[in-house]
């Protein structure tokens, strides 16, 4: 009986699932794999909660649960790589005021007196055709590159420049660059959670496969992380360096294989 008590149990109080790339694999119908479903309905029925830690804003995540079409929904959408809301019974989201409003707040200190560096930044993406500067209420928050070697390039370019403020840093996925707050990032947004909940961070799987997820793959934040075999190599040294699970199977089946990969670790 023990043993069939610890084959329906999670090990896991926390799921953190980055969403585009690892849980649903890029160019494909966005729909939920069964491996990964079956994992989800067990972590669930052990009473596991599952946020989707994402660069998506919170409408766009909303669209793509939808799409995703996942047995159970998501108990939180961490959106924007800063940003946290619950879901309430009703199926509403609800952001979490405290956290969500000091982000806001800090991210426009930071980009008023980051103004010369936009500036500079705009010259840069004017003389460079394939990186197009995105702004959010009139202000630069971020670029969009042709490929990935333009962004590449861009990066390069904010590496360089000796002038950028400290505390002023930036979340990359794929041809998406988030300007942003050292301190806010998925990682920090992960632990804010776990606090809120009071989990601990050896209670968390954390699952990524760009640039954007390194925060929260690194061991500060979650205890098991993990990474599909899509995953770019970046990520995939991060989760060996933290002594995390690299999976054999690409986008939300490789979630799959890690979830099982850490429960066979469990003692029987
Ligand atoms: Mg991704």
């Amino acid at each position: 009986m023990g043993c069939l008590v610890i084959f329906a149990m999670s090990r896991f109080r926390l799921l953190s699932t980055d969403f585009d790339g690892t849980l649903i694999a890029h160019g494909s119908d966005g729909r939920c794999s069964a491996a990964f479903a079956e994992v989800l309905m067990r972590h669930k029925r052990s009473g596991g909660v599952w946020a989707i830690n994402t660069g998506r804003s919170l409408w766009h995540a909303i669209e793509g649960v939808e799409r995703f079409h996942a047995p159970v929904p998501p108990d939180f959408l961490l959106t924007n790589e800063r940003e946290i809301f619950h879901r309430t019974p009703e199926g509403l989201w609800v952001p979490e005021h405290g956290w969500n409003t000091l982000c806001h707040q800090r991210h426009l200190e930071l980009f008023d007196r980051s103004r010369d560096l936009l500036r500079r930044i705009e010259e840069f993406a004017a003389r460079h055709p394939g990186i197009n500067v995105v702004e959010e209420n009139d202000e630069p928050c971020g670029v969009i590159t042709s490929d990935e070697e333009v962004m590449a390039e861009f990066v390069e370019f904010l590496e360089s420049d000796d002038a950028v403020p400290g505390d002023f840093s930036w979340q990359r996925n794929t041809i998406y660059l988030r300007f942003s707050h050292a301190d806010y990032h998925k990682g920090s947004s992960l632990g804010e959670l776990c606090r809120i909940l009071r989990f601990d961070r050896t209670e968390v799987l954390a699952a990524g496969d760009h640039h954007n997820d390194i925060s929260m793959l690194d061991g500060r934040y979650a205890g098991s992380p993990c990474c599909p075999s899509n995953a770019i190599p970046e990520v995939v040294e991060t989760v060996r360096a933290a002594g995390g699970h690299t999976a054999s199977l690409p986008a939300a089946d490789g979630v799959a294989e890690s979830w099982h990969f850490f429960h066979e670790l469990e003692p029987a």
